[in-house]
């Protein structure tokens, strides 16, 4: 099945302080060893991690439109 969301994640900006981790209801983030995996098939695009992130640094993108359903900025 094709993805539908597309998470990127500015690792400049990232701390990581594994609150998407514990914050996102689809298991998308996992830290391992100071390394923040993304299984972005599992994404249902609610935007919680996007909202959440303490340093901007997720955007949650709609694959078919390739565009962001929501920025801060
Ligand atoms: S919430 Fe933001 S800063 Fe924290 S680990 Fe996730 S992406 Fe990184
Ligand atoms: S948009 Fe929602 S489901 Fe997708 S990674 Fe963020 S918190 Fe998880």
């Amino acid at each position: 099945m094709k993805k539908k969301f597309k998470i990127v994640v500015k690792t400049e900006l990232c701390k990581r302080c594994s609150i998407c981790e514990y914050i996102c209801p689809n298991s998308v983030f996992q830290m391992k060893d100071s390394f923040l995996e993304i299984y972005d098939e599992r994404c249902k695009g609610c935007n919680i991690c996007e909202l959440i992130c303490p340093d901007c640094a997720i955007s949650v993108i709609r694959e078919e439109k390739n565009e962001t359903i929501y920025s801060r900025k």
